[in-house]
């Protein structure tokens, strides 16, 4: 039975909400819908033991305490909060003093919610270390070790990257950062949820993540913040209200919370399963598209990836008449994340596929509702496309005759 179109294979930029989820939410818009810090009445009270449970579901997905879980708007904000406000708070020299008030180290394929604070702190006088990724996308811990300094406060590895679903790895770089004292961030928001995580076993101080990447809502978010060994303190970003231990003042965002806790619960119990049915069907998406498809390559790692996201580059097609001619398939292209720019993806660039083929090149990812039978007209619709496309490529004609195309001189006008 064909599927019913257009197919939503974009998870990673964005997750339905799951109907569970919905429902946990709906009181609190109408019936319970008091402010949490009206501390004399039960409108508040009830608001209050929502939000409690909420934070008990996001701290228990991760192996916290819920003492340790700021609510925020989402990944960009714990981000920004986890990055500056470690920065400004463990600072080895005042702002203006000439001197560097300490060094940072990142990675060249975070996503732009770490890059650019990274980069503000660097204008504002830290030094900032952005370190290149292997080939395969991999972040090691041998590269953060070689990157460390003596004056080094931080390191900020994203868990799994969004483009090619690469896994860094998480926990040997946090046991190297706790031997020296470094605080480790990480950006978990294509992973929290997907993968199993433990902040203890996984030495992580920091943690970021988002509700509307696993089947929660968009706008909200959370920060796991370390309270013992060590105990990690942020200068806040914002002054207001006190709210959230003064981390991140302002009400609280009651319904975004509660749907955030619930899809948390859900990710807990069924993460496994959801596992290891998407890398099933992800396996399925490769193979049959890299065997019946020639000069067509998968991005990342082949093992140490997410089992949901597949990013595929295709020889001899042009990026923007494959997205036309695929329009039933909502996926992501190998453009920046602004569509409307035609700049090649940094990511892919960073490792190393040139221009024209990152251009062409699609992520595809899955989700929780994601069927066999999608999936079969997703190859089926994205191998047609690109044979067509290519039989019209003269470029593609003179490869299949055997000429070496990176050899052949072409004429400039
Ligand atoms: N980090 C990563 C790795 C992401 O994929 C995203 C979402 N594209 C973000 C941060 C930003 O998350 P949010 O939309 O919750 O601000």
């Amino acid at each position: 039975m064909s599927p019913k179109l257009p197919i939503y294979l974009d998870h990673a930029a964005t997750t339905p909400c799951d109907p569970r989820v919905v429902e946990a939410m709906l009181p609190y818009f109408t019936e319970k819908f008091g402010n949490p810090g009206s501390r004399n009445h039960s409108f508040g009270w009830e608001a209050e033991a929502g939000v409690d449970a909420a934070r008990v579901q996001a701290a228990r997905l991760i192996g916290a305490n819920e003492k340790e879980i700021v609510f925020t708007s989402g990944a960009t904000e714990s981000n920004n909060l986890a990055i500056k406000g470690a920065a400004y708070m463990y600072e080895r020299a005042p702002a203006g003093s000439g001197r560097s008030r300490g060094h940072i180290i990142t990675n060249a394929i975070e996503h732009k919610a770490v890059l650019d604070p990274c980069k503000r702190l660097q204008r504002e006088g830290f030094e900032v270390t952005f370190l290149p990724p292997g080939a395969d996308g991999v972040i090691t811990a041998e590269a953060v070790r070689a990157a460390l300094r003596e004056d080094t406060i931080l390191v900020s590895i994203m868990w799994a990257n969004n483009e090619i679903g690469t896994i860094s790895e998480i926990p040997q770089i946090g046991a190297l950062c706790h031997e020296k004292g470094v605080i480790l961030h990480s950006d978990g928001t294509q992973w929290v949820g997907k993968m199993p995580t433990n902040v203890a076993r996984d030495n992580v101080d920091l943690l970021s993540w988002s509700g509307h990447k696993i089947y929660g809502p968009k706008g909200i978010g959370a920060l796991y913040v370390r309270r013992h060994k060590p105990r990690v303190r942020l200068n806040a970003l914002a002054d207001g209200g006190g709210q959230e231990r003064g981390f991140r003042p302002g009400t609280l965002n009651v319904t975004g919370i509660v749907g955030l806790g619930k899809a948390c619960e859900i990710a807990a119990a069924e993460m496994d399963r959801d596992a290891e049915r998407l890398l099933r069907l992800r396996r399925k998406l490769e193979h049959a598209i890299t065997s019946r498809l020639e000069v067509t390559k998968v991005n990342g790692h082949a093992e140490k990836r997410l089992p949901h996201i597949s990013n595929i580059s295709f020889g001899f097609v042009e990026g923007e008449s494959l997205m036309m001619a695929i329009k039933e398939i909502a996926c992501s292209s190998g453009s920046a994340c602004t569509s409307a720019s035609l700049e090649p993806s940094y990511v892919l660039k960073t490792l190393g596929v040139g221009d024209e083929l990152a251009h062409s090149s699609l992520r595809l990812s899955l989700g929780r509702w994601t069927t066999e039978a999608q999936v079969e007209y997703a190859i089926e619709n994205i191998v047609a496309a690109v044979e067509k496309l290519r039989r019209l490529s003269p470029l593609y004609d003179m490869h299949k005759e055997g000429i070496d195309l990176s050899k052949v001189e072409w004429a400039h006008h």
